[in-house]
């Protein structure tokens, strides 16, 4: 058996970086403040244990932080009354929010200023897309299918952003039908390179293998988008799982050839547990 593990899987930079500056205010914690992530820091379970394990707590909502305390902004990011509730408290903020996903914020703000209509083109429940809509008053229309879009009026002016995990070709079919609903419009390709590598790469390796496991948490869209892309080519023999434990070796063990492809917030460590426990497969 052959285990070929796509080009670009797992951490993405602005997940890296996340993780990095959860750490980094770990270890220059020399007051013991209390540690708080505003929601899990990442979506995969293994790495948020570890985290609180090391002391960082996760909280759900901003009522019931401890005073004189730190708060870690996560990579999706957050509205803007969100910071406000919080420098209103004595709370310390570390801002973790990707640059790609804080460039977006910046966007619909400035065009939202300039008196446009904004439409986020992406899941309107995704904390990236409740967090961007908070920059511009929650005034955006965000769609996801051609239906979503009969509700955005006739407007002069539109600015169209889209969610960073958002596939290319579902943004290019969007702003064409869009665009038609205003006189002039700005449109800003905001889906993040990490996602647009990690997409390709799944999709070319999953025309060249019997079956592809896609490895990430069952509530992480970038993994959900991965999963999809890979069904399209394997519609029966792509398998989803979040931990090395979950793969069906039964079914697996009768293929010559198995892709693996991570979505951004799968650690390194638990692609190696996969691509291992595969690799001792072909070996008995
Ligand atoms: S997927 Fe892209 S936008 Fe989202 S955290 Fe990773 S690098 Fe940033």
């Amino acid at each position: 058996m052959k285990v070929i593990v796509a080009d670009y899987s797992g951490f993405c930079f602005g997940v890296e970086r996340a993780i990095k500056i959860t750490s980094d205010t770990l270890d220059n914690n020399m007051n013991k403040k209390c540690i708080y992530t505003l929601g899990p820091l990442i979506h995969n379970q293994q790495v948020v244990n570890e985290l609180q394990d090391a002391g960082v707590k996760v909280m759900n909502d901003l009522d019931n932080l401890e005073d004189n305390s730190i708060i870690i902004i996560r990579s999706h990011g957050v509205s803007k009354d969100v910071y406000d509730i919080i420098d209103k408290k004595n709370i310390e903020i570390i801002d973790a929010t990707c640059p790609f996903v804080k460039k977006i914020q910046n966007i619909v703000k400035k065009y939202r200023a300039k008196g446009y209509t904004i439409v986020i083109i992406g899941n309107s429940d995704h904390p990236e897309v409740i967090g961007i809509n908070g920059w511009c008053d929650n005034q955006a229309y965000v769609v996801k299918t051609k239906d979503d879009i009969e509700k955005i009026p006739s407007v002069h002016k539109l600015c169209i952003v889209v969610q960073t995990t958002m596939p290319t070709g579902l943004y290019d079919e969007l702003c064409d039908i869009i665009e038609k609903k205003a006189k002039q419009t700005v449109k800003f390709n905001t889906i993040c390179s990490a996602t647009m590598d990690r997409q390709k790469s799944a999709r070319s390796l999953a025309k060249n293998v019997d079956a592809v496991v896609v490895i990430g948490g069952y509530h992480s869209s970038n993994t959900q988008k991965l999963v999809d892309i890979c069904k399209n080519e394997k519609p029966n023999t792509t398998f989803h799982i979040e931990t090395a434990e979950e793969l069906p070796i039964d079914i697996l063990k009768n293929y010559k050839a198995i892709g693996i492809t991570a979505g951004a917030s799968t650690p390194g460590w638990i692609i190696d547990e996969v691509v291992e426990k595969l690799n001792d497969l072909s070996i008995n």
